[in-house]
């Protein structure tokens, strides 16, 4: 069995990558060890297409978000996903937030992303109820079907012959002169051969990557885990749009989300965690009423219920600065043929159109 190009994981990542190659003629193979597309961090997020305000001005995540909220929206029309482009309010709820407000603005307008300042009086009339010193509205921020788009994303594949092959677990690669003799397996542990192997498979690439002979573990980074609790809000709310306060040393900042049929959602949280498990934590519920309360007082807390976690693959350790998306290939790591790619969390769903095309160009050189 021979494929140009095998791709380990399909997320969105993976799916993305697999569509811009087998459009652009390669046959392509995505071994995915679950039972069906997008079940790992991909279904759980916030389902948010980012506007790119917050990293920094040179790096993959400004670059590619950009190029993703554009992308991602244009998909989206094309292919009739259930999206919103509702717009999100960044908010200080006190005078000793203006400061980092002001800092995140002139972030934005760097890397030049579409925003306006909101005064105290103007987020009055919107919001009476919230408790807001100032605001910046970012209108391009929007929500996404996620299920809907995996579904696109798997739909183009095969209509371009690519092959995503569920059940079958990548299991180990060896360097051969023309490309990777790689083990997988479905139930039967058997063989194929591929030119260029890419592993996209997110909270998992560590592992995967100490699988690959000839990748130095100087080249690819341990994966910490980083849960991300959401809870439920059952009760009437004042939200019309998306809502981020800033984080600080009282609170984490816990944002108001929301699904495309209306219902809303808080967090998510950070707990740093040691190993990948979805159990969710209700002890927090106390922390998320004090934290949401610093802006919206009249929260009812009984309507507060747990709705699900999702986990980030950081390449970070906690307390580390931010680290940018990491896509390593042949220049990074010299083995030919070999995609390597860790640390896709946010914005990495807004992100996957242009990582996709990217990595597709990195094949094609
Ligand atoms: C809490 C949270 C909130 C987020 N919110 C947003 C947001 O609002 N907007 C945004 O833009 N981004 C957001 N993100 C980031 C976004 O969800 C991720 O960047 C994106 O989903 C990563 O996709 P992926 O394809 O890299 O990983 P995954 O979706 O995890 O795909 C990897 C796949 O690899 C498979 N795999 C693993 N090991 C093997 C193996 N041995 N063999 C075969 N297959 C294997 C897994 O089963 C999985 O399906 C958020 C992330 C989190 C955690």
């Amino acid at each position: 069995m021979y494929f140009d190009v095998t791709i380990i994981g399909a997320g969105v990542v993976g799916l993305s990558i697999a569509k811009f190659c087998s459009e652009n003629g390669l046959s392509v193979v995505v071994l995915e060890k679950d039972t069906r597309a997008g079940e790992g961090i991909s279904s759980r997020n916030s389902g948010v297409i980012h506007a790119g305000i917050y990293y920094p001005h040179k790096s993959l995540k400004t670059q590619f978000c950009l190029q993703g909220n554009k992308a991602l929206y244009e998909y989206a029309n094309l292919k009739k996903i259930n999206h919103k482009k509702i717009g999100k309010y960044i908010i200080a709820s006190d005078q000793s937030e203006i400061d980092k407000l002001d800092q995140i603005y002139n972030q934005g307008i760097l890397n030049a992303v579409s925003l306006e300042r909101v005064t105290k009086k103007e987020m009055k009339s919107l919001y009476p109820d919230l408790l807001v010193e100032a605001a910046i509205f970012s209108p391009n921020t929007g929500i996404i079907d996620v299920p809907e788009l995996i579904s696109a994303l798997e739909g183009d594949i095969q209509h371009n012959n690519g092959l995503v092959s569920f059940n079958t677990a990548f299991v180990s690669a060896r360097k051969t002169k023309n490309g990777f003799e790689i083990s997988c397996n479905d139930g039967n542990e058997f063989l194929m051969e591929t030119k260029y192997l890419v592993n996209a498979s997110g909270l998992h690439s560590d592992e995967i990557s100490k699988k690959i002979d000839v990748l130095k573990k100087d080249f690819f980074y341990p994966i910490k885990y980083a849960k991300g609790h959401y809870f439920k809000y059952g009760g009437t709310h004042p939200f019309t749009s998306l809502v981020y306060p800033l984080s600080n040393e009282f609170s984490s900042g816990l944002h108001v989300g929301f699904d495309l049929s209306g219902q809303i959602r808080f967090g998510p949280d950070i707990t740093w965690v040691d190993e990948i498990d979805y159990l969710f934590d209700e002890s927090l519920k106390d922390d998320f009423i004090k934290s949401i309360r610093r802006y919206w007082p009249n929260i009812d807390p009984s309507k507060l219920s747990p709705d699900y976690v999702g986990i980030r693959p950081k390449i970070q350790k906690m307390n580390e600065k931010m680290k940018d998306f990491s896509i390593i290939g042949y220049k990074g790591h010299g083995v030919h043929g070999l995609i390597n790619i860790q640390g896709i969390e946010s914005p990495g769903l807004t992100s996957c159109l242009p990582i996709g095309k990217y990595v597709f160009e990195m094949i094609k050189y």
